[in-house]
């Protein structure tokens, strides 16, 4: 996605547009617009001959009603993410809002879904509404008489584009619908990580399918949604490995204790501190004045500073002041997201009274990942506790 824009709320739910909207709606309308016949000729073969192509063919018809097909179609992606949505919140998870963007719509839950239950009706929930939203409109085309035509078409091209939207969305390629379907019929039987890992896998090899069929009939689009679906599963599948090795995991148990840091003064003249940087080779050092953390100063923070005015500089004048922090109690996760978040290379941690208490940087975080990794894939979960409460003393 690229910069979305809320345009209000529904359910309480907060519904964005994304400004990749004005590229899309523009291509669909062309699209739709230049092949009216041809989805004439698809649409009689399915609901039936009842459109006459003449009418509209007219001035600028055919770039309205692909207009019109174009919204509705994006109507159709919002039902859709809404029966997400809705069926999500009946479980009590929070909807952190819904996004239309280029390649459909996006419902963002704040957590992910764990019973495989919660997950299985939450995804299907979407493809549902989808085939509802296809069955009303083509209602629409039955209860319509046939002289109204442009409204005909727009009907049946969202009759069947609902259902097509369905079928698709059911391609076992996570995290498609289909995928997290699968997934959560996988969770019954293996951990939640390792059906993460087996619908990852199966999804890619659905998405490189995808990309080839795209590629084979020249349709850009679909290879474009392939990419995403190969990039979008491999990030998540990553994302929930991490999320499984960290869980019940905290900050304090993986960060550098104070005691084991070593801090500068803000008088520190910049000659001297790259002396420090020398012998203690760690690349970012919290300033410290008094008791009080006044910021925090990295190698790039002088990288600007020519060799002379080293000379004349304190840390003070280079030091980061914008100090980002993180409570020792919060997981490990969070932390993690918090450093991509912010994309700095280290938190503050600070104790109840908002006193630092230690430094989280992200090999800290790595380094304590690769040993959880480890330590998970042997039998004993209770070994994963003593190292860690080891590198807190
Ligand atoms: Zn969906």
């Amino acid at each position: 996605m690229f910069r979305s824009y809320r345009v209000g709320t529904l359910f309480g739910i907060p519904l964005k547009l994304d400004i990749s909207l004005l590229i899309v709606l523009p291509f669909f309308t062309a699209v739709i617009g230049a092949q009216i016949d041809q989805i004439v000729e698809l649409l009689d073969g399915v609901i039936g001959p009842t459109i006459d192509t003449d009418a509209l063919s007219g001035g600028l018809l055919p770039w309205i009603l692909g207009l019109a097909a174009a919204l509705g179609l994006f109507v159709g992606v919002f039902l859709h993410e809404l029966g997400h949505s809705l069926v999500a919140m009946r479980y009590g998870y929070e909807i952190d809002s819904i996004t239309l963007w280029l390649l459909g719509g996006l419902a963002q839950f704040t957590e992910q879904p764990r019973q495989w239950s919660h997950e299985f009706l939450i995804a299907i929930a979407g493809p549902v509404v989808s085939v509802a939203v296809g069955i009303v409109c083509y209602i629409g085309v039955l209860l319509i008489p046939e002289s109204f035509d442009s409204v005909l078409f727009v009907l049946g091209y969202l009759a069947v584009l609902n259902v097509f939207l369905a079928v698709f969305n059911m391609i076992p390629a996570f995290p498609l619908d289909g995928g997290r379907v699968l997934r959560s019929i996988l969770t019954r039987s293996s951990s939640f990580t390792k059906a993460t890992e087996r619908a990852v896998r199966i999804g890619k090899i659905f998405a490189v399918a995808l990309g080839l069929l795209g590629l084979l009939t020249f349709n850009i689009f679909l290879v474009i949604i392939a990419f995403f679906i190969y990039m979008a599963g491999s990030a998540e599948g990553r994302h929930t490995v991490i999320a499984s090795v960290f869980e019940d995991v905290r900050v304090k148990e993986v960060m550098t204790p104070k005691d084991r840091f070593q801090t500068v003064s803000p008088e520190l003249p910049l000659d001297e501190f790259l002396n420090t940087v020398m012998n203690h080779r760690h690349s970012g050092y919290p300033v410290v004045e008094g008791n009080r953390v006044v910021g925090i100063v990295t190698m790039s923070d002088f990288k600007e500073v020519s060799p002379d005015e080293r000379q004349k500089k304190r840390v003070a004048d280079v030091m980061t002041q914008d100090l980002k922090t993180i409570s020792a109690d919060e997981s490990a996760m969070e932390a993690f997201t918090e450093l991509s978040r912010q994309s700095v290379g280290r938190l503050l941690v600070t104790n109840d009274r908002n006193e630092v208490v230690g430094l989280l940087t992200r090999t800290d975080l790595i380094r304590a990942f690769e040993i959880l990794q480890q330590r998970k894939l042997q039998p004993s979960s209770e070994a994963i506790q003593v190292p860690l409460e080891q590198q807190q003393r």
